[in-house]
Parts: C-alpha cells; sequence; structure tokens
C-alpha cells in the first residue's frame, strides 16, 4: 500500500511507556511530530516527553480504538503487543512494524522457524510443548542446553541452562511448556545489527556493535565490533536479508553469536527485536543519525538519514544505583548522558546510559 509521508504535525501513536518510547518520542518531536503514548502504568518515562497520553490496559477495546482515532500512525517500543490488540489497531490505522513481524518475534519458535525457512543459521532447537518431549529435544540440541520460555522472556529470565535431562526435566517444571531448547553456542563475543527499513523498502545498517552483558542485562555495546571484516559484512548482509524477509518497516534489532574455529568466524542468528534496541542506543551520539529518528523516518514514510558512524563508541548501560553517579559521569565533557527520569532506582533496573565517541580524524 502506497501512502503519502505523514506531515510534520501529525501524531505518532506509541504502545509502551518505558525508556525507548520516551526516546522515540523525544526523536518524533525533534522533527515536528506529537505523540501519543499509550501504557497502563501510570508512572510511564515516556509520559513526560509526549503530547499526549492514555493510561489504560492494552485488552481495552475502547480505549484502543480511542487512541487509534487521535493517531496517524501507530508504533511499538516492546515486542509483546498482544496479538488483539495489534489486530484492533492496525484495522484502524497502519501499524509499523506489522502484525506478522510481531507475530514471529514474540515467539522463540516461529522465529527460530522463520530463521530457518529463510537459510539463516541459527543453533540447534526443538520445541518443547511437554514434559514427553524433552527427550527427543535433547537428541536434536545436545547438552548442554538452554531452555527458554517461547514467550515473554527477556534480560536472561523465563531461560536455564541445562546440562544433564533431568536438569532440563527440572527446569521445564519451574519454566512451564510452552518451551524450546537450544543448543548451548559456545560464542566467542555478541554482537547485534541494527536495521532500518523505510516504507518504500530502503534499507540501511549501522555499525555491527558488540555487547557485553553482566547479570543478564546488556552492560556495554561497543563500535565496532573487535571482529574481522568479513564478519561485519555477513551481520550487516543478514540484518538487511532477514529485514527484506519481514517485508519489515521500522528499527530492527538483530542479536547474533560469533563462534570462533579452526575455520574461522562464523555468526548464529540468536534473536530478533522488532523496535529500536537498546544495543542501538550508541546512535544518539556516536552516528549521523540516530536509531529512533530513523525509526520515526520510517514509520513515516520518510528518507532514511545516515547511519554513517561518526567515531569508535561506547555505550554503558546505567543499571540500578550507577545513575547515581550522574554527576561524575558529566563531568566527563566527552560522556553523553541520558537518564529515563524513573522516579525509582531498583537493582537490575536500567535507569539510563551513557555514549563516550571517540571521534575519527
Ligand atoms: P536471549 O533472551 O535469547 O537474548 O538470551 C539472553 C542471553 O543468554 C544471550 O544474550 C546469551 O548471552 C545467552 N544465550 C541465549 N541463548 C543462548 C544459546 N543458545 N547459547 C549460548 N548462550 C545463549
Amino acid at each position: 500500500m502506497t501512502r503519502d509521508p505523514l506531515k510534520p504535525g501529525s501524531v505518532i501513536g506509541i504502545l509502551g511507556g518505558g525508556q525507548l518510547g520516551r526516546m522515540v518520542a523525544l526523536a518524533a518531536a525533534r522533527l515536528g511530530f506529537r505523540c501519543h503514548v499509550y501504557c497502563p502504568d501510570p508512572a510511564s518515562p515516556a509520559f513526560e516527553v509526549a503530547a499526549v497520553h492514555t493510561i489504560a490496559p492494552y485488552e481495552d477495546a475502547d480505549a484502543l480504538a480511542v487512541f487509534a482515532r487521535e493517531v496517524d500512525v501507530i508504533t511499538y517500543e516492546f515486542e509483546n503487543v498482544p496479538a488483539e490488540t495489534a489486530r484492533i489497531l492496525s484495522a484502524a490505522k497502519p501499524l509499523y512494524p506489522d502484525a506478522r513481524a510481531l507475530a514471529i518475534t514474540q515467539d522463540r519458535v516461529a522465529e527460530k522457524r522463520f530463521f530457518a525457512g529463510a537459510g539463516i543459521a541459527v543453533a540447534p532447537f526443538a520445541p518443547v510443548d511437554a514434559e514427553a518431549d524433552l527427550e527427543a529435544a535433547v537428541a536434536v540440541t545436545g547438552l548442554p542446553a538452554i531452555l527458554k520460555t517461547t514467550r515473554f522472556g527477556y534480560d536472561g529470565k523465563g531461560q536455564a541452562k541445562v546440562a544433564t535431562l533431568e536438569e532440563a526435566r527440572a527446569a521445564l517444571a519451574r519454566l512451564a511448556a510452552p518451551c524450546i531448547l537450544e543448543g548451548l553456542v559456545p560464542f566467542a563475543l555478541e554482537v547485534s545489527a541494527i536495521v532500518v527499513r523505510g516504507r518504500s523498502g530502503d534499507t540501511a545498517v549501522y555499525e555491527i556493535g558488540e555487547n557485553r552483558h553482566e547479570n543478564h542485562i546488556l552492560a556495554t555495546t561497543t563500535v565496532p565490533a573487535a571482529v574481522s571484516a568479513d564478519t561485519l559484512t555477513a551481520a550487516r548482509d543478514l540484518g538487511c536479508r532477514i529485514a527484506e524477509a519481514l517485508d519489515y518497516v521500522g528499527v530492527l534489532g538483530v542479536e547474533m553469536f560469533v563462534v570462533r574455529d579452526g575455520a574461522g568466524e562464523r555468526l548464529l542468528v540468536n534473536e530478533l527485536a522488532p523496535r529500536v534496541h537498546n544495543s542501538g542506543h550508541w546512535t544518539e551520539d556516536g552516528a549521523v543519525t540516530s536509531q529512533f529518528e530513523n525509526h520515526v523516518r520510517a514509520i513515516a514514510g520518510w528518507p532514511l538519514g545516515s547511519v554513517d558512524r561518526l567515531g569508535d563508541v561506547e555505550m554503558r548501560n546505567l543499571i540500578g544505583a550507577e545513575a547515581d553517579d550522574w554527576f561524575a559521569i558529566v563531568s566527563d565533557p566527552a560522556a553523553r548522558l541520558h537518564l529515563y527520569g524513573k522516579a525509582e532506582s531498583r537493582p537490575g533496573r536500567k535507569m539510563g546510559h551513557v555514549n563516550r565517541v571517540v571521534r575519527r580524524g
């Protein structure tokens, strides 16, 4: 469907009021758009920077209908948007990324099958719908393996590493089916591709970043990743292929493992995030156009902005009390501080991030 580019002054509807929605809304405001954020949580960080907000459950069909009437295009900042919510909204207004991208990326089995169908290398996997499936699943993946819930997992939640069939049984009892069992990948490092694809199919991929986790939460993204030039190119190509296969519109995060063996480096795709991604936060200060602005441009039907990198970058997440060091951070003139305006700092909570860019030339 061809649609005219959205004019400045139009209203962008954002489902979800966390920091990702907040940063999308800030980028949208810079381009002259107004944002309407829809989130059940009255303390949503995105509300503070949006023109309008709605506090209502995602299942509230009446509130969704009013929201859809008041906006020109709809996007979201989290992948667990209920299918019925996506159906109601996309019947009323354009929803980007679309309901198919949501359906595939919110279910780990559907996602892995999509990769397999597109000829994209992933760890061996098998769906586990009941305990009786475990033995056959282990035969596919080998041990050790990782058992993950098919839905709603994040930051290491909803998954368990298992070394024996007994451990897999115990983990399944704890996590509850439906699950997926994946072979444990002996990766050297983790990287991600932040891809943006516009409504007319134009696609761009940011420089590949290397991600380091602490306590299952992203700690730093370093750009460029310390991998071979061939691997950087292969990772970008994979990102493009995936976005095209999904006929995707918006920013897409593609998380990958780099495996090193005698044959060199190879990539296995781990998972997709159908939204702006934490590992793309470096683009706010380290690229010509941030992932947030490019997401807005894509869903608005605007041309994409340059994804060129301005220098070597490190993005560090500020988790829990780390954000209390804000004064020391801003005392370093090279540090670019981003705080999410969350009132309460809890252990493990993402409170902000800091970018450091070493400019080239
Ligand atoms: P996920 O929720 O799938 O992103 O997994 C969270 C983290 O667990 C990843 O970033 C990896 O560090 C680790 N992980 C997930 N799946 C695997 C796997 N199949 N093999 C090795 N490590 C994994």
